[in-house]
């Protein structure tokens, strides 16, 4: 699988991680590939076999950013003891080894991770904030579609500034990780990474719901679905994802269609 095209440390993170675990067949590859053809999940295994998948990866990122993160805020940043610490974290927490995946593997993970715990948290300059709506009066929120205004009166419709990868998972504050979205979409997402660590696996109504059960989906559900089609969308172009965000469009939060009437709906058979 070639990924998306990361353009932030935490990104770049990240690709490491799948291609280590994911995509170089190592450690999850068994784990997922018995989950992918299990008929004990129903036929739900390909897409419980992409959750395990993302929930290891997306855990294994936060914790190296964490840890990086703590180090440098308790001052322990120095090459020797830095490098020494990360070692032991992925060795006795994480059981990765150099001996199991390489020492320039590590290196790779122990130099991106405290390149993505710097980046976190950083303030969006005044440029890249024109850079990102480049309007004066108005945008439109890339999450819900809405109408925004850049220096609107009213907080709810004033643009926000949303980094497309979490500004606190390494997100940096760039151009190419930015884009324009409304208050109440900003907030409902977060700091979510990936789809994978939504509301889905809570995600169920009854079969074919009622337009009152489709009102019971909250935002933040909308928006992991979103964030799934961005990313496939991504990794099946090879672009960033702000470069897919833009293709793809808004989620029309108005509509939504299970697939299948009989069967109840979840995460992944309810379409926005
Ligand atoms: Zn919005």
């Amino acid at each position: 699988m070639i990924g998306f095209r990361p353009v932030t440390r935490g990104e770049w993170l990240y690709t490491k991680l799948v291609e280590l675990f994911i995509d170089d067949q190592k450690a999850l590859q068994s784990a997922v590939g018995t989950l992918r053809g299990s008929a004990l999940i129903g036929n739900r295994a390909p897409e419980f076999a992409d959750y395990v998948a993302g929930l290891y990866c997306f855990n294994l990122t936060a914790r190296l950013i964490k840890t990086a993160q703590a180090l440098i805020a308790h001052d322990a940043y120095g090459e020797a003891l830095y490098r020494s610490s990360m070692l032991s974290f992925l060795a006795n927490h994480c059981g990765i080894s150099e001996f199991r995946f390489g020492r320039p593997n590590i290196n790779a993970l122990i130099n991106l991770s405290i390149e993505a715990a710097f980046s976190s948290g950083k303030t969006i300059s005044q440029s890249v904030k024109n850079g990102v709506a480049t309007s004066k009066q108005q945008c439109y929120c890339y999450i819900c579609g809405i109408q925004i205004f850049v220096s609107g009166e009213l907080e709810e419709t004033s643009v926000q500034y949303e980094h497309i990868w979490p500004s606190s998972f390494g997100g940096d504050s760039i151009i190419e990780n930015l884009l324009p979205a409304c208050p109440h979409c900003n907030n409902a997402k977060g700091s979510m990474l990936l789809w994978q660590d939504g509301p889905v696996h809570s995600f169920i109504l009854p079969p074919n719901p009622s337009a009152n059960d489709i009102t019971t989906i909250n935002r933040r559900a909308k928006i992991a679905w979103h964030r799934k089609a961005i990313f496939e969308l991504a990794i099946s172009r090879h672009t960033t994802l702000k470069e897919a965000a833009i293709t793809h469009g808004p989620v029309d939060f108005s509509a939504s269609a299970p697939v299948d009437l009989d069967d109840a709906s979840d995460f992944f058979t309810i379409h926005f």
